[in-house]
């Protein structure tokens, strides 16, 4: 199934916010926002999905940076998971945030994986990854969810349907 060469598609490289809302709004479900690209290239790659324009935001300054507010913090979409692992503000106040994103993969990963897309990744369930039509893709089976499923990216055992669960190391955190 791998193929490890991604179909070709439009790419754009909005810098403001509203530019980037116009570009989603006129493909819809044929458009992918892409930031750190951590999860969306292995899609890419493996031709399971294959969006007919990708809306690249990295050059939205106003999405990068970690903020104080009156009441609390403000962390931009495109902060990578570095930059919320080394943050003084976030280690003293949100420290099971800090320690979260350091739990995430591997350096290199978390130098461009942002927060934004870390919650935002899909599941990791094989199937699903590869292009099967169940339940999650709109078919009519889960097939994690027999005895001879491979399923040691889950756990919602005895649940209806999906089974699958966010793999996200800092949803639980924030
Ligand atoms: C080898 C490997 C190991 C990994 N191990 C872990 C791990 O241990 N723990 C863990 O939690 N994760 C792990 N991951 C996942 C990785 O952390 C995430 O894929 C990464 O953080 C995603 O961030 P990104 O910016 O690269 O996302 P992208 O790939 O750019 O985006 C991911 C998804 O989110 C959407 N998206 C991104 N930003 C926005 C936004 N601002 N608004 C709306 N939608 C958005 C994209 O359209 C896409 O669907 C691993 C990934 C790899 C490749
Ligand atoms: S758990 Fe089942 S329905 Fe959910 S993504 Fe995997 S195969 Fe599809």
């Amino acid at each position: 199934m791998l193929r490890d060469m991604m179909a070709n598609f439009e790419l754009y490289q909005p810098t403001a916010i509203d530019h980037a809302l116009n570009l989603m709004n006129r493909y819809g479900n044929d458009g992918w926002v892409l930031a750190g690209g951590q999860d969306s290239f292995d899609w890419f790659k493996d031709r399971a999905k294959k969006p007919k324009a990708v809306i690249d935001i990295n050059g939205i300054d106003d999405l990068h940076g970690i903020r104080e507010t009156a009441d609390g913090i403000e962390i931009g979409a495109l902060t990578t998971l570095t930059e919320i692992e080394t943050s003084a503000l976030i280690k003293e106040k949100y420290g099971v945030l800090a320690d979260a994103a350091r739990h995430v993969a591997s350096p290199q990963i978390r130098n461009v994986g942002t927060i934004g897309g870390n919650v935002c990744q899909d599941t990791r369930c094989w199937y699903y990854r590869y292009g099967l039509d169940c339940y999650r893709a709109g078919g009519n089976t889960c097939y994690a969810d027999t005895p001879e499923g491979i399923d040691r990216e889950h756990c919602l055992f005895g649940a209806d349907r999906c089974i699958a669960v966010s793999p996200s190391d800092t949803a639980p955190g924030l």
